[in-house]
């Protein structure tokens, strides 16, 4: 496994070739074969989804080709190609850094971009062609959690989408484009918000975005800040925080039930760590590899949500 490490990293790549209409199944000479690696070198131009499809049956796993060759998404004839047949690296960290994975946080969006929290649906679907085109996974929100927990590689091109407060514009002008291009994304909604006039969506409205696949998680009951206020007591905090944080997951429980491939019992356990930290105000954590990354999901939303 070294030795076939080592080779993959004195591979030359040529340029990038030209693909025109990529045949369905890959016709490339394997030249080398392990429990954990195929080596194949094509006969002729193809990409990474053709060889997925061939030898890991499964186009949605281009990524482990692309990031184990330094992301390259074609390959030239006579080029060798390490082909990992499982994931290698959960924990995303290299001999150069650690992995980051960004997390997208969008607010209301509009016909036109509007101060700070309102995005122009123009401005919003270029950006999300610019990630398909770019080659970026949007990875849905449970998976960035396996991820947290070491459980599960995420290509090195993820990106998490998230949407706060529950709009009715989510619906109107993001919903279009995710599903065009088959993006996952989680909706944060503040259950005080669900259902207050024509800007919010409804549970009704939320209820079938749970059903075909988008997440919905809490984003607090009536949005107040969750620092402690000056002259707050313990008991006057922890009130506010019991209201703030379970009310709220129990009335978004109530009214959305979610699918089981998003594995709610470690979502809520994860959500669990959240709240946690927030009734103690922050401050050092032990587990650094899991929370660094969780801590930057949660300056994500406090810097940008308003
Ligand atoms: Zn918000």
């Amino acid at each position: 496994m070294r030795a076939l490490s080592l080779g993959a990293a004195l591979l030359v790549l040529g340029g990038c070739a030209s693909i025109g209409s990529a045949p369905d199944r890959s016709t490339a000479t394997v030249v080398g074969e392990s429990e954990d690696f195929i080596v194949a070198v094509p006969v002729r131009n193809e990409t990474s989804g053709t060889l997925a499809r061939t030898y890991l049956a499964d186009a949605t796993k281009a990524w482990m080709i692309e990031d184990f060759n330094r992301g390259a998404r074609t390959f030239a004839a006579g080029q060798r190609v390490v082909i990992p047949r499982r994931p290698w690296n959960p924990a995303g960290v290299e001999p150069t850094g650690y992995q980051l994975v960004p997390i997208l946080v969008y607010h209301n969006l509009g016909p036109q971009s509007k101060g700070r929290l309102t995005l122009g649906s123009g401005a919003f679907a270029e950006q999300m062609r610019y990630l398909k085109r770019e080659g970026y996974r949007v990875v849905s929100l449970a998976e960035f959690v396996e991820w947290l927990r070491l459980k599960r590689q995420l290509p090195r091109k993820s990106v998490v989408l998230t949407f706060d407060d529950g709009y009715h514009s989510f619906r109107d002008y993001a919903y279009p484009v995710l599903k065009q291009l088959g993006f996952p994304a989680t909706l944060f909604v503040y259950t005080d918000y669900v259902g207050a006039g024509r800007n919010a969506l409804s549970w009704d409205e939320l209820k079938p975005l749970v059903a075909e696949g988008f997440d919905v998680q809490a984003h607090s009951k009536t949005h107040g800040d969750l620092r402690r206020l000056a002259g707050e007591t313990d008991a006057q905090y922890a009130r506010r925080m019991q209201a703030e944080l379970a009310v709220g997951l129990q009335l978004l429980g109530a009214g959305v039930t979610r699918p089981q491939q998003l594995r709610p019992r470690r979502h809520r356990r994860a959500r669990g760590q959240h709240e946690r930290r927030a009734e103690r105000g922050g401050g050092p954590h032990r587990r650094f590899s899991s929370w660094k990354r969780f801590r930057f999901l949660a300056n994500c939303s406090s810097v940008i949500s308003e």
